[in-house]
């Protein structure tokens, strides 16, 4: 049988260091829930393929999350976004390297989180490469791989961000992930979910709600 695949989505962890916006408390994990959820992931190795990402680029990144991830034997995906490096509470420069020497890569999450498919075409645009060649210019590496803001997408979205060259782009459509799809399927992890709830992510009896999923993301598709 094939092994599942999954992609946990974090955002921060511990306690915030800058003013959050409304409604993101809740994507915030304590410090013991993170640990929780690294040590469920590492214990399934056999049975689920599971790779973390980290959206928003606040500096718990580099202080708990990273770190932790790297000696638990998880490259991670760091999506950042190029309007807060350096501000307070979020990674600045020194920092990014710090995580890629940690192993983990940077990808982008745009310049001012915002929701790319609510944007004029100019500032789609704007939103997508100016970031990306930001992050290059910043840390000498090419950036391939873009979180997309607040998970939102339609056919504008996905065909600028091919177009920026991005080899993969990850949605929070949630279920299973697979590697070539366009975008790859993530979840976004939560402070309300009770370890019961985050260990049933890894309960291949999802398949279902997990094609349910896919479903409605080939409607956004075409949006
Ligand atoms: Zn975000």
């Amino acid at each position: 049988m094939r092994q599942e695949s999954i992609i946990l989505n974090l955002h921060g962890v511990g306690t915030p260091d800058r003013q959050l916006e409304p409604g993101e408390a809740r994507y915030w994990l304590s410090v013991e829930q993170f640990r929780d959820i690294v040590s469920i992931a590492a214990s399934m190795r056999d049975k689920v393929a599971c790779q973390f990402t980290i959206d928003d680029s606040n500096m718990s990144d580099a202080t708990i999350a990273g770190p932790h991830l790297a000696e638990m034997g998880f490259s991670t995906q760091i999506f950042v976004l190029t309007d807060r490096i350096g501000q307070r509470g979020s990674l600045d420069r020194s920092a990014l390297f710090d995580l890629m020497a940690m192993g983990h890569t940077i990808g982008s999450h745009g310049h001012a989180h915002r929701d790319w498919k609510r944007l004029r075409e100019d500032q789609l645009v704007e939103e997508i490469h100016a970031p990306q060649q930001r992050l290059q210019d910043l840390t000498g590496q090419c950036v391939t791989a873009a979180g997309l803001p607040f998970g939102g997408y339609n056919r504008r979205v996905l065909a600028e961000a091919r177009r920026a060259g991005f080899e993969r782009i990850y949605s929070s459509d949630g279920g299973t992930a697979r590697e070539r799809a366009w975008p790859i399927a993530r979840t976004s992890l939560r402070r309300d979910m009770s370890p019961g709830e985050m260990r049933a992510l890894f309960d291949p009896e999802g398949i279902f709600q997990s094609l349910k999923r896919r479903i409605k993301g080939e409607i956004k598709k075409r949006l």
